[in-house]
């Protein structure tokens, strides 16, 4: 027996499919049959397609023939997974399950984005192994991050931007913040993605390396929830503000 991922029925084997990592049961699928939509057929001639979704516009990546379906988005035959109501619960977010549990998946979404922002390039698609439906509990399996060259068009497996780590940055998306350490393009990455700064510091890059350890452990996962105080200064006393460099879009 197998368990339908979305609606948690148990089936014979040959009763379900994968789709987008996971095993789904024929209703399920019909129910986003025509949600995705083709946006880039093989980019570099990889082995890979570039979809979006249809009903709320994420775009994903995912293997030649393999079936896919949105990473943010759920449906009337979802049923809830308990530890993703948890970090609802955690975060203090405050609308239906499937709100809650489509907000943590968007936001994790945006914030695997961010990390590939970079000058010449726009960012287009992730994959994130076990969205929408077991948003903290992912393996690595992925189809890469896409990104498109400003200048010639042309689409690219995108690697980490890198560069010195010298910012600790604290953002809100929505009701939700998010900490972390990193270079300006990774901050107007956040921006971008409709992130609100509320405070930049920067400082020498291992002492940003260590103030952000120290967060970590005192709250344990970056995002965490907006009535939680998140003193940045308390972990990097000598930083310097430079949040006013980063206004929101
Ligand atoms: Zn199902
Ligand atoms: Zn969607």
């Amino acid at each position: 027996m197998k368990q339908c991922i979305n609606c948690m029925t148990r089936l014979p084997r040959k009763e379900v499919a994968e789709i987008a990592w996971c095993a789904l049961c024929a209703p399920c699928q019909q129910v986003v049959a025509d949600q995705m939509k083709l946006l880039h057929d093989r980019p570099g001639g990889a082995e890979v397609q570039i979809y979006q979704c249809g009903w709320c516009g994420t775009a994903r990546s995912c293997g030649l023939g393999s079936r896919t379906r949105c990473l943010v988005c759920l449906d009337e035959r979802s049923v809830p997974d308990p530890a993703v109501q948890k970090i609802a619960r955690r975060l203090e977010l405050d609308g239906t399950w499937r709100e809650n549990s489509e907000f943590i998946a968007a936001t994790t979404v945006k914030i695997r984005l961010a990390k590939y922002f970079q000058p010449g390039w726009t960012v287009l698609a992730t994959d994130v192994h076990g969205l929408p439906w077991t948003g903290f509990r992912w393996l690595t399996k992925s189809h890469g991050t896409w990104g498109r060259n400003t200048e010639t068009g042309e689409v690219q497996l995108l690697k980490r931007a890198r560069g010195e780590e010298t910012l600790l940055y604290l953002v809100r998306y929505g009701k939700v913040l998010k900490f972390g350490r990193g270079t300006a393009d990774r901050v107007r990455g956040h921006v971008e993605l409709g992130a609100v700064p509320v405070l930049v510091l920067k400082g020498a890059g291992q002492e940003v390396a260590v103030a952000k350890d120290r967060l970590k452990r005192l709250h344990r996962t970056e995002m965490v929830s907006q009535r939680m105080p998140v003193d940045l200064f308390a972990v990097l006393p000598e930083g310097l503000d430079v949040t006013d460099g980063y206004p929101r879009s």
